[in-house]
């Protein structure tokens, strides 16, 4: 059975929300969808150059600290406003170096990549207490790597929803039952497509539907908020956006509609890293 727990929120709030910033610019193309066209990189300009100040911009209005996951890439591409969100007092964690997808990489290849995305991390201060895996996908041995490097929670997994949870490795049988191996020590902060961004407002041919209503989108997000405010306790709301994507002018409306309704339900803001703090485990080992 899954080891899950509640998020011990501040008195008076009703659920603790994380705005959780994938600042991938041209790195998403490259590593996720192979794409190197000046036309694609040009997205990822624009998040690294127009869509991250905006972001930034409405995290500072609403006095908002929260979690931002930059690829090693980003970091060195873009470093001086990296070094602004570190200053900001916002938190960063490992997100790969260049979106690398670890499906089929060994063990080897993944652990170059975690250091390589550390490296970057660190020249601009950071040491990450957490990782988001680009484009959430997981090898077999992205958890045992995460232990062996000493992080303290990963966000990438979707074995539960409202709440965090101990991720287990699993043994694949197609002959017989899938065999779960013991909790990890680590805290896994699970996230949704369903409250992503990039799915339903990014479009690229043959790869990514997009061109979906704010409307569509606010809805969903506030229905997933509505029922962890209403029908659960101690919950996580952990949302994810991208710069290049939140950051049009159609969809940073609609999260600034969202933030102010999130606001008047008691909503925590906070990040990552707090939600973990606060992580309160239900049933024993
Ligand atoms: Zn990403």
């Amino acid at each position: 059975m899954q080891i899950t727990g509640k998020v011990k929120l501040p008195k008076g709030k009703s659920v603790a929300v994380n705005i959780g910033v994938d600042f991938d610019a041209a790195s998403v193309w490259m590593g996720t969808f192979g794409k190197t066209s000046p036309s694609y990189l040009a997205r990822g300009e624009f998040g690294a150059e127009v869509g991250v100040r905006r972001v930034l911009n409405l995290f500072k209005k609403y006095d908002i600290t929260t979690t931002f996951c930059i690829p090693g890439h980003t970091v060195d591409t873009h470093t001086d406003v990296c070094k602004e969100i570190v200053e900001l007092g916002h938190e960063v964690v490992h997100h790969g170096y260049v979106h690398e997808d670890p499906t089929n990489l060994t063990f080897e290849e993944e652990e170059a990549i975690m250091r390589k995305g550390l490296e970057a991390l660190q020249r601009i201060g950071v040491k990450p207490r957490g990782y988001r895996s680009p484009a959430w996908d997981y090898s077999p041995n992205t958890l045992s790597i995460l232990e062996k490097y000493g992080f303290s929670y990963d966000s990438s997994l979707m074995g539960n929803d409202l709440y965090p949870y101990r991720p287990r490795p699993v043994e694949v049988n197609f002959d017989k039952a899938n065999i779960f191996g013991p909790p990890s020590e680590i805290i896994e902060i699970p996230v949704s497509w369903f409250l992503d961004d990039f799915p339903t407002q990014e479009y690229v041919i043959g790869g990514a539907e997009g061109m979906r209503s704010t409307e569509e989108v606010f809805g969903r997000w506030k229905s997933i908020f509505d029922y962890a405010v209403d029908y659960e306790e101690g919950a996580c709301f952990i949302l994810t956006v991208h710069p290049q994507t939140i950051g049009r002018a159609h969809n940073i409306q609609m999260l600034e509609k969202l933030i102010q309704y999130m606001d008047s339900k008691g909503a925590w803001f906070t990040s990552l890293g707090s939600i973990y703090d606060a992580y309160e485990e239900n049933n024993a080992k």
